[in-house]
């Protein structure tokens, strides 16, 4: 009988994983799991990354075994999710592998967390998951892929689809709206358009899902779609971007003076310096969230001036200083972000109108404002602004050559010997100790001593003695 007939539709393709250490303990897992008996597949991410040559975050294992029979086998495991059938399996060297049983989640009542899940089949595993692409599972001998979803026929026509009723899926867990359009942007895919209305039609179960969980998942999708421009879009045609961001929202249709800005409204010049951030894989977060909100004050700051020719132009006065308090407020209250990026991203949005007065600006001033600890950022923030409003560099060039010079200028090394050392020695605080440190000092920058166990001998034998 050379094919059997009652299998599954299932395609059937190899992947290679990466020669990673991770990699390798994954499948060493659940090559064990194999030889004791059990049903064992690397699944979901990373084989979906495999698959597209990206190289896969983390390397998941799900199985038949029981999580007891999990833990019996491992010798150092950690119960993480144990009531969900997950157990993670501790490998040499630390690297851990989440192991998760088969399962179906049943009685998904509040949108948040299955009421219940049930042991079973990898086909009924590969059923709870969220996207046909996520759904993939490989043998971790011979790579061989089970898909029992249709997962590489949409990996190769490059679609995020829902699995089974996509209003269903979203009505279980909201937070997979968001997933939804992470993984459009991150992966470059289309959103399969069934899966697209049901988003559209599901934006009030949102309200559901915890305020981190969506932070997480914005800023994920802001710092790794590879065109972040195109996530914006994604967000503000599903509907996502009104539900959890509508000052941005309303970036769409604040007109600007067509002088300054050819491009458009607010919306289209945020998005083409969006699609133009460094690739993901060199990209700050918090850059990527800086261009985001710079112009978030721009909406409520709108105002129609006079011209002296009595013609009346769009003006924005304070909108970044308004933008950096309405961004700090999103990411710190709404967004849950640590307050250290959060700052650092609404000091960004309240610098980045300097720019126009940098040339006029004191040095102590210039100084000041290029010592901001993320001025790299700040410079790329303002690089793009300029590029996708007025293309004149003029003053941004006068500020990269600021920047570049303060930073070219020699900094002294940290001195290897300090008055905490001759106080040690017996030598008493006050002027003198003052000086005879600066010579030590000068000793060190001139090369006079190796290091500073040599530094510290020459010390003990010159010190000074009391007057
Ligand atoms: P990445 O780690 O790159 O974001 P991933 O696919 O590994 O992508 P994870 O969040 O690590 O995503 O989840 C691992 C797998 O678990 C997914 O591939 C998917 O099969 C399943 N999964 C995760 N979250 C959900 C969810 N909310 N609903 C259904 N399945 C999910
Ligand atoms: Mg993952």
């Amino acid at each position: 009988m050379p094919f059997p007939r009652n299998l599954p539709a299932m395609a059937q393709r190899t992947v290679r994983f990466p020669d990673l250490p991770a990699a390798r303990e994954a499948r060493r897992v659940a090559a064990a799991l194999q030889a004791a008996g059990h049903s064992a597949f690397l699944v979901g991410g990373c084989v979906r990354d495999a698959l597209l040559g990206r190289s896969p975050k983390d390397f998941d294992v799900a199985t038949s075994a029981l999580p007891a029979e999990v833990e019996a086998l491992f010798p150092r495991t950690l119960p993480v999710g144990r009531a969900f059938g997950v157990v993670v399996v501790v490998g040499p060297g630390g690297i851990s592998t989440e192991v998760a049983t088969f399962r179906s989640d049943v009685g998904v009542a509040d949108g948040r967390h299955p009421a219940a899940v049930r042991f079973s089949s990898p086909d009924e595993d590969a059923r709870r998951r969220d996207f046909t692409v996520n759904a993939l599972f490989a043998d971790p001998a011979t790579g061989a892929v089970h898909d029992a979803v249709g997962g590489l026929a949409d990996l190769r026509a490059r679609v995020v689809r829902a699995i089974g009723n996509p209003a269903e899926r979203f009505r279980e867990d909201a937070l997979r709206m968001l997933r939804a359009v992470r993984f459009a942007a991150t992966l470059d895919f289309a959103l399969d358009p069934a899966t697209a209305v049901a988003i559209r039609a599901s934006i009030p179960l949102l309200a559901r899902v915890s305020a981190e969980r969506i932070g997480q998942e914005l800023v994920r999708t802001f710092a790794e779609a590879p065109r972040a421009g195109r996530a914006l879009d994604l967000l503000r045609d599903t509907g996502l971007l009104a539900a959890t961001l509508p000052e941005i929202d309303a970036l769409a249709g604040c007109e600007q003076p067509p002088e300054f800005h050819p491009e458009g409204d607010a919306y289209a010049h945020t998005r083409l310096m969006l699609d133009d951030l460094p690739p993901p894989a060199r990209r700050d977060p918090r850059l990527a969230l800086a261009v985001l909100f710079h112009d978030v004050g721009k909406p409520p700051a709108h105002r129609l001036r006079r011209m002296p020719d009595g013609s009346l132009r769009h003006a924005f006065p304070g909108h970044a200083a308004l933008g950096a308090d309405i961004a700090l407020d999103i990411l710190l209250h709404r967004l849950r972000r640590p307050a250290d990026d959060a700052s650092a991203v609404a000091a960004m949005v309240r610098r980045h109108m300097h720019l126009a007065e940098v040339r006029n600006m004191r040095p102590a001033t210039l100084r000041r404002f290029l010592s901001a600890p993320t001025m790299p950022l700040d410079l790329e923030l303002m690089r793009l602004d300029t590029l996708h409003s007025t293309g004149d560099f003029a003053s941004w060039n006068f500020l990269k050559a600021g920047y570049d010079a303060i930073r070219a200028e020699p900094r002294l090394p940290p001195r290897w010997v300090r008055g905490d050392d001759l106080l040690a020695m017996g030598m008493p605080p006050g002027p003198a100790l003052g000086a005879f440190l600066d010579r030590l000092f000068d000793r060190q920058l001139e090369g006079r001593e190796t290091d500073r166990d040599a530094l510290l001998a020459w010390a003990r034998r010159h010190l000074p003695g009391p007057r």
